[in-house]
């Protein structure tokens, strides 16, 4: 008998397959705007110097490679907590948080979903129409109801007053997942009042915020970039945190994150805390321990946190001048206006408003990559490329 004659073949992930078209076209003028990593002007997605000097720290005085903890390396947890949440913030100090190190920012979601699985059961999770793939499967796959929430409108604006109203019906008690920064797929980031109006509905209706961090300093600045997260913490009693190190730090295959959770008290954050080491003994039993000693080493030492931070700058206004010189480009085209709100969004992907017949025709006529759904990792165009690319969609346009 042949075990695996019902295994049927699912297919495979839309944007790593476009990654491979990408790789095969023969067109020296290619432009990938496809899989969400950042570039450099080079096209490459660099190693931080920071984080180089870290290693070769770490090369020279690590001293065992024994299991560590099932939260992980203890120094990096409290650094992503003064990082996410500021240092001094009163639920660190009142130990009412904890981070529990995860593999990536895509682990801290796993083991959030299956804390809410297994502690929660019966809560669904809502999330952003449309949102990262992987939360979908991510819920689901652990049992999750999974729903959503509006928030971007039919003509590609960020609509808070629909994402609000569906908040309003949200049953009592389920989870409500949020981007913290930087939203993935569309850029369109939430303003100050607009998380303000969130936090007063997830109160109001006694919902459970899941804020997604995996971008912090990618959006307007490390401290800024944290801003709705602390208010939520501030606000709110409890709050589940999922921390991602794979960008801001260039670590993305050394799957670098944490999960951290605020309670209302010490003592029960120590509860939820036994339950996540149960859950992730299960999962991964320990994480992997190179990235968290490499943000640890960097987050510990000022000189290096320095360096680091001037590397995250350099990323962040990269970015910033792709997104105003593609604006600029496009206005000999009479399009600027059309597309301004590239300049608006924040982070690594813009929502471009272009249809999937016209990402087809860019892929087709000029070899222009990007997700069918208009998403384009603006992080990826070469600044010198910004003309071909302007004159490329007014074509389509
Ligand atoms: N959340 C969002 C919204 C993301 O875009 C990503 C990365 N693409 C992640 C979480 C997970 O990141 P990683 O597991 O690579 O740290």
């Amino acid at each position: 008998m042949n075990h695996f004659t019902k295994v049927g073949r699912v297919p495979g992930d839309p944007i790593l397959g476009l990654m491979d078209a990408y790789r095969a076209d023969p067109n020296p003028a290619k432009i990938d705007l496809g899989v969400g990593v950042y570039k450099d002007a080079r096209g490459l997605t660099p190693i931080p110097y920071a984080v180089k000097l870290a290693e070769q720290h770490l090369v020279d005085s690590e001293t065992t490679k024994t299991y560590i903890g099932g939260h992980g390396d203890a120094a990096f947890g409290q650094l992503m907590l003064n990082l996410v949440l500021g240092a001094g913030n009163p639920l660190i100090t009142a130990g009412r948080t904890g981070a529990t190190q995860t593999p990536g920012g895509t682990g801290a979601l796993r083991l959030a979903a299956e804390f809410i699985a297994a502690n929660m059961p019966g809560r669904g999770v809502w999330l952003s129409d449309p949102t990262w793939p992987i939360h979908e499967t991510i819920f689901a796959g652990a049992g999750i109801k999974v729903a959503h929430y509006p928030y971007v409108d039919a003509a590609n604006r960020l609509d808070v007053e629909a994402m609000l109203a569906a908040l309003e019906r949200v049953p009592t008690g389920d989870v409500v997942l949020l981007h913290a920064c930087c939203h993935n797929p569309t850029g369109f980031d939430l303003g100050q009042d607009d998380w303000q109006r969130v936090l007063d509905v997830v109160r109001a209706r006694e919902l459970l915020p899941l804020i997604d961090f995996a971008y912090q300093g990618f959006g307007d600045g490390l401290e800024q970039d944290a801003w709705s997260v602390r208010l939520f913490a501030e606000a709110l009693p409890e709050l589940l945190i999922t921390s991602s190190c794979s960008k801001n730090f260039g670590l993305y295959r050394e799957r670098t994150g944490a999960l951290i959770v605020c309670a209302a008290d010490a003592d029960k954050l120590t509860d939820v805390r036994s339950q996540l080491a149960f859950l992730a003994r299960n999962l991964w039993s320990t994480p992997p321990a190179h990235g968290a000693a490499v943000v640890a080493t960097i987050l510990g030492d000022a000189a290096l946190k320095a360096q680091w931070v001037e590397e995250l700058n350099a990323m962040r206004q990269r970015v910033a001048s792709l997104r105003s010189g593609l604006v600029e480009a496009l206005q000999p085209f009479g399009l600027a206006e059309r597309f301004a709100h590239i300049g608006v969004q924040r982070g690594m992907f813009s929502y471009t408003g272009l249809s999937p017949e016209q990402v087809a025709r860019l892929r087709a006529e000029f070899s222009v990559y990007m997700v069918s759904t208009g998403r384009a990792n603006v992080a990826g165009l070469d600044a010198s490329r910004i003309g071909d690319l302007a004159a490329a969609i007014a074509k389509v346009c």
